[in-house]
């Protein structure tokens, strides 16, 4: 007679091992999974609130911990630890970074969102100049692409970066840049031709000490290193051009595409954070003699606020397992970012409605979780924008459908 065993999940705090099982994933993904939320579970202190650092510092500290961790080691795949470096790794890495704490998520993404137009654009004298010190978790990066007159709109970027002999000459101002203020290195994207839109815009490595730049910084919501950054008559030499002059537009979309996804995979683990907590509150709350949780219309609540996640995290595992397997990462990865984070922000304001008003109390995990999640439906695109993407690739995909179907040989 057969016998039946049961295998034990392991406990990875902030994902869902049974999703793990799926056939998107391999093994290696499982095994970064236990590493990731074993990494978080290991630093509860850093989590804690009050926050023992103020932002920035805690964003610098963390980095460097992932670092000297491993857990950046697949951004200097020259270094011989190429592992992680997948999209579907960067998503659960994400979603377990996001469950802990928004900073780890932040110190973690805005580096792989920096190092990767390096990764696949860099010379092998940049990879080797700028890569094992940002995968050491030494040098910090920032992706500088937004202006005040260029976010959704990126082709209107306006900074110059003009050839003086063998140099370059950048002036103007690059807007809302995560981890400027503390990064070292940001990649920047400038105008090089007298073209207008898309065409003629290249991509810089500008080391934040350069004579003429300077850092406005910005407060927002959820505090962190973020701000402008003023370029005036930044000299670089013509080897801090990234990829050749007027594909900078190009590799900003790649990048972009590539990274919505990963955005979805942090509104998982926000929104995950969010579903336990309101369970955790519900099943403790005592009202009208009974649980909160016993209630119809709230354990209908807690049942939405499942069924969203689910379907969140599903999209996000199959858009990382489409962009993995070769599929044009646009659709797929709009698709997840727009969902996730759209059902993400309701989550988190049904957990701070489940709270009552315990959940407006500064600093407590609704109130936090409120505050961090807003961000996402706007950076890397607003909602409106993937939307944008994904009918655009509606038309294209049924354009192609009716040439196959009527543009057959007779
Ligand atoms: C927390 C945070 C971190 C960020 N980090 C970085 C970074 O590291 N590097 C960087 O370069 N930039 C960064 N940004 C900037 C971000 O990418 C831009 O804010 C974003 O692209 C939107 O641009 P915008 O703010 O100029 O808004 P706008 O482009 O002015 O858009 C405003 C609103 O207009 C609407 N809209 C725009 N386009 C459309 C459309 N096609 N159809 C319908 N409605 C539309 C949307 O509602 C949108 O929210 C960050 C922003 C935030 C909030």
């Amino acid at each position: 007679m057969a016998t039946t065993t049961t295998t034990a999940r392991p406990l990875l705090a902030g994902l869902d091992p049974t999703l793990l099982e799926l056939p998107f994933y391999e093994p290696q993904h499982a095994d970064l999974a236990a590493q990731v939320t074993a990494w978080t579970a290991n630093r509860a202190g850093l989590w804690r609130r009050p926050a023992p650092y103020p932002p920035s510092e805690l964003g610098r500290l963390v980095l460097r911990d992932l670092g000297e961790s491993g857990l950046l080691a697949f951004l200097d795949p020259d270094g011989g630890r190429a592992d992680g470096g997948d999209l579907r790794s960067l998503c659960l890495a994400r979603e377990a970074l996001a469950y802990a704490d928004d900073i780890a998520d932040y110190a973690f993404s805005i580096q792989a969102l920096a190092a990767t137009p390096i990764l696949r654009h860099g010379t092998t004298a940049q990879r080797r100049r700028h890569l094992p010190g940002m995968a050491a978790g030494e040098v910090q990066a920032a992706f500088a692409v937004s202006e005040p007159g260029a976010g959704s709109d990126l082709a209107a970027v306006t900074t110059r970066a003009d050839a003086d002999g063998a140099d370059w000459i950048l002036d103007g101002t690059k807007a809302w840049i995560a981890n400027a203020g503390t990064a070292d290195l940001y990649a920047v994207l400038a105008r090089t031709g007298q073209n207008t839109g898309a065409l003629g815009l290249s991509m810089f490595l500008v080391p934040a000490t350069t004579p003429g730049v300077r850092v406005e910084p910005v407060d927002v919501l959820a505090p962190r290193a973020f701000a402008h950054v003023h370029l005036n008559g930044v000299r670089l030499p013509g080897d801090a051009l990234l990829g050749r002059p007027g594909g900078g537009f190009p590799i900003a979309v790649e990048v972009l595409d590539l990274f919505r996804m990963t955005v979805g995979g942090a509104a998982v683990g926000f929104a995950r954070r969010a579903t336990h907590a309101a369970l955790g509150h519900s099943r403790r709350r005592q009202i009208y003699g009974g649980r909160l949780a016993d209630l119809g219309t709230v354990r209908a609540t807690l049942a939405d606020m499942e069924v969203q996640l689910t379907a969140a995290a599903l999209l996000v595992a199959r858009a990382a397992w489409e962009a993995d397997r070769g599929t044009r990462p646009a659709r797929h990865s709009a698709t997840a970012k727009l969902y996730a984070t759209e059902a993400a922000q309701r989550i988190v304001d049904d957990c701070v409605q489940l709270f009552g008003a315990a959940g407006l109390v500064a600093d407590s995990v609704p109130e936090r979780l409120y505050r961090q999640i807003r961000s996402l439906r706007i950076y890397e695109g607003a909602s409106e924008v993937q939307r944008a993407v994904i009918a655009d690739s509606l038309d294209a995909r049924r354009a192609e459908r009716s040439s196959a179907v009527f543009d057959r040989p007779a």
